[in-house]
């Protein structure tokens, strides 16, 4: 078939379009189908260069190297690929997308393996802020299928082993005729009595029942890696369900749900907090100690601050994930009104107010009739 022109196997000229193709494709494919040919080597032949011809024609990149270089298509082998009737089970080749509409599960369970992958599981996993932070190991219990370690996954009692089934005689598949639009076809569909796998077990494994897998509870250690945020989910391969018959075990998700800390809050890399300072500290200035998530830090506020600046701490903040750099501590001062003041403290700030020349009469005092002494405000509007 190697060198067979696959304009002329498809019956179209160099320059026909992508539907005249595709429609010279189904025409040739529908007469040509193993199912309606039933043991016909030829067709079976003719079927498959039908197919290699689409596939490289319908590609428009695959078309224009062939029409430049033939079947010798340079460093790649030729057009090739599909080697055997196995290869046409591919999920999306033209061949599958076309006769799923044809033939309606063709492509679906009739070939498929019997072996199947097992089921992901997924969990949620709650992390204290500072885990997320700076990273954790976990342990959560999971249960799941496991490969039942009696039978080893064949379902059959230890000893016997599983027979070849007599309903499809092993293989998987069983004819049915079957009517369409299109006239009667013979379609190829899975075993109901092994259910595509071939094999039947008179002696059932006793410990899984002929299962193959038995429920498990099992612990699995989660590592956290630093720096991940609410939301965030991590795949453990291979930490899923396990397979049924020889297929590959599924996968483990879990789904990272972070508390919300007291002080600190999170800024995509950076933290921020709000931190209170008194007035004179705001005014004249002072070190103070401010928290970190790993302790505290001391922060020079500089005189006359006014209250809503933030100070930056820098590499304070959340690791970036897989990353060397930390984000940034952002410290946002909160001028603080007192709650409960001393009788000094009382004094003082009066004599201040007076300094300031702001009128410091509470509404208690206003009450008991004190005179009401003018504010700096008053004095220049006057009266
Ligand atoms: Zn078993
Ligand atoms: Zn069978």
């Amino acid at each position: 078939m190697a060198n067979k022109d696959y304009y002329e196997i498809l019956g179209v000229s160099r320059d026909a379009s992508d539907q005249e193709i595709k429609k010279a494709f189904r025409k040739l494919a529908r007469e040509y189908h193993p199912d309606v040919n039933a043991s016909d080597k030829r067709a079976e032949e003719k079927f498959k260069e039908i197919n290699e011809s689409y596939e490289v024609l319908s590609d428009p990149e695959k078309r224009r190297q062939y029409d430049m270089f033939g079947h010798a298509r340079p460093g790649a082998g030729g057009f090739g690929g599909f080697g055997d009737f196995g290869g046409f089970g591919n999920a999306g080749s033209p061949f599958e997308d076309l006769f799923g509409m044809f033939f309606g599960d063709w492509g679906g369970g009739a070939r498929r393996s019997a072996a199947e992958r097992g089921s992901d599981l997924s969990l949620e996993l709650s992390l204290s802020f500072e885990e997320a932070v700076f990273g954790a190991k976990k342990e959560v219990e999971i249960a799941r299928m496991s490969t039942c370690s009696e039978c080893g996954g064949s379902g059959a009692e230890p000893g016997t082993k599983p027979e070849r089934c007599p309903e499809c005689d092993g293989s998987g598949q069983v004819r049915t005729a079957h009517q369409t639009i299109l006239g009667s076809f013979v379609r190829m569909s899975t075993c109901p009595r092994c259910h595509g796998t071939g094999q039947v077990i008179s002696d059932s494994c006793t410990a899984c029942r002929g299962q193959g897998r038995r429920p498990v509870s099992e612990r699995v250690v989660v590592e956290v890696p630093a720096g991940v945020a609410d939301g965030v989910q991590l795949k453990l391969v291979g930490k899923g369900e396990s397979g049924l018959r020889g297929g590959p075990t599924g996968d483990l998700y879990v789904i990272l749900r972070v508390i919300p800390h007291r002080i600190f809050e999170r800024r995509g890399n950076d933290l921020h907090c709000r931190f209170p300072i008194t007035f004179p500290q705001a005014t004249l200035g002072a070190y103070v100690q401010v928290p970190t998530l790993e302790g505290f830090i001391e922060l020079s506020i500089p005189a006359t601050t006014q209250t809503g600046t933030i100070f930056k701490v820098k590499d304070q903040g959340v690791p970036y994930l897989y990353g060397a750099r930390r984000g940034d501590l952002l410290v946002e001062v909160v001028i603080e009104t007192p709650k409960k003041l001393t009788e000094r403290q009382k004094e003082l700030l009066r004599e201040l107010g007076a300094e300031f020349g702001e009128p410091t009469t509470t509404p208690e005092e206003a009450k008991q009739g004190k005179k009401k002494k003018k504010g700096l405000f008053e004095r220049i509007m006057g009266d």
